[in-house]
């Protein structure tokens, strides 16, 4: 990027008490745009002061949602250096999402070098307290002004870093989970494969009953049988069954395809450990509970990484996991993501990318 397309803030914030980070709530100071006109591709990448953008009221986002997002971590090591954690399947994976909303293709390599220099440019708000990070939010909207319904012409593409606090301030916790068997998040042919800001809207429901109901999160089933078990709220799902390590295959297209999933397998593969992935009933889930095959229950993602499952309830019958505590293996899992996430590990599996 040449200097005349960076431009450094003239007021610069106060950094924020590492030991104090809520999710999502404190921004940089920067943040880095780029745009594209259809015949021109993507241009003009910029490095600007975080603030507002210019929308106009009739921006196609606004009205008819044609949007994608990312999300991925910054993680200061003990010598200082700040670790990115397999960024490229980030914007593989906004690829797919691009394709499904007819939003233009990025360039993989390049919207990584991208999210190292806006990283770099803001690397005093990568927190160096134990278990802080610096979010980073990818994302594209369509902008054009119009009311028309057809994909749009022009988009904004931005990265947004916020710093974060541990999930896990009082140490990893099991949660409780709703088993949802109302409303779906998503079905076969839909947009659940994809991260897109509309399958969150269309979750919120569900979110807010469950949580006034005192769960955590949904765990949702599929839209059309609303038997066979798809993920929870903002993270895939596993179960330790037996001797096998079960969680549901992708081939449905109505599930995210996690970059913690995937790691996960990748580990518990590294391991010895025989992990399946396949078509999964809630009633086998419960089943296997009470005949005391049902181990370990656990959800993954960037924000939580592992999160054990220590309670599900399904239509008032309710089945405690491991005694509603964190499972051996969802310890190892989180202490293993963690330890390559902070560079306390050497990383064999070749997932840093150092900025
Ligand atoms: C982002 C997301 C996940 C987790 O993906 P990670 O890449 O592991 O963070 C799972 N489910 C949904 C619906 C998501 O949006």
């Amino acid at each position: 990027m040449d200097s005349t397309s960076i431009k450094k803030t003239l007021t610069p914030k106060e950094l924020p008490d590492g030991n104090n980070l809520p999710f999502g709530k404190i921004f940089s100071d920067h943040m880095f745009t780029m745009d594209y006109t259809k015949g021109v591709g993507w241009h003009s990448p910029k490095i600007l002061p975080y603030g507002p953008i210019e929308i106009d009221p009739s921006m196609m986002v606004l009205h008819y949602g044609q949007a994608v997002f990312e999300g991925l971590k910054a993680y200061k090591t003990s010598t200082g250096d700040i670790n990115l954690f397999r960024p490229h399947k980030n914007f593989e994976r906004m690829n797919i999402s691009n394709s499904r909303f007819c939003i233009p293709e990025v360039d993989v390599d390049y919207c990584v070098e991208c999210t190292k220099e806006i990283v770099r440019f803001d690397k005093d708000w990568v927190p160096s307290v134990e278990g802080t990070s610096l979010y980073i939010r990818p994302f594209i909207v369509a902008t054009d002004t119009y009311l028309g319904v057809q994909p749009s012409d022009t988009y904004k593409f931005i990265i947004l870093l916020s710093p974060v606090g541990s999930y896990y301030k009082e140490g990893i916790n099991p949660v409780k989970i709703f088993v949802e068997s109302k409303y779906v998040r998503a079905v076969k042919g839909g947009v659940g494969f994809a991260k897109s800001p509309g399958n969150y809207a269309s979750s919120l429901k569900a979110q807010v009953e469950a949580q006034s109901k005192g769960y955590t999160q949904v765990l949702w089933l599929d839209g059309i049988e609303k038997k066979y078990i798809e993920e929870v709220g903002t993270m895939n799902v596993f179960f330790c069954l037996g001797d096998e390590v079960i969680t549901p295959s992708l081939d449905s297209g109505s599930i995210l395809s996690g970059i913690t999933r995937d790691s996960t397998i990748e580990l518990l593969k590294s391991w010895n450990i025989k992990v399946i992935e396949r078509k999964i009933s809630i009633d086998e889930i419960f089943e296997a509970h009470k005949n005391n095959k049902l181990h370990e229950a656990f959800g993954t993602g960037t924000a939580a990484v592992v999160s054990p499952i220590g309670e599900l309830i399904l239509n008032d019958k309710s089945i405690v996991i491991n005694n509603n505590k964190t499972g051996l293996l969802s310890n190892k899992l989180y202490t293993t993501l963690t330890d390559l996430q902070y560079g306390k590990k050497e990383d064999t599996m070749g997932w840093i990318v150092k900025i």
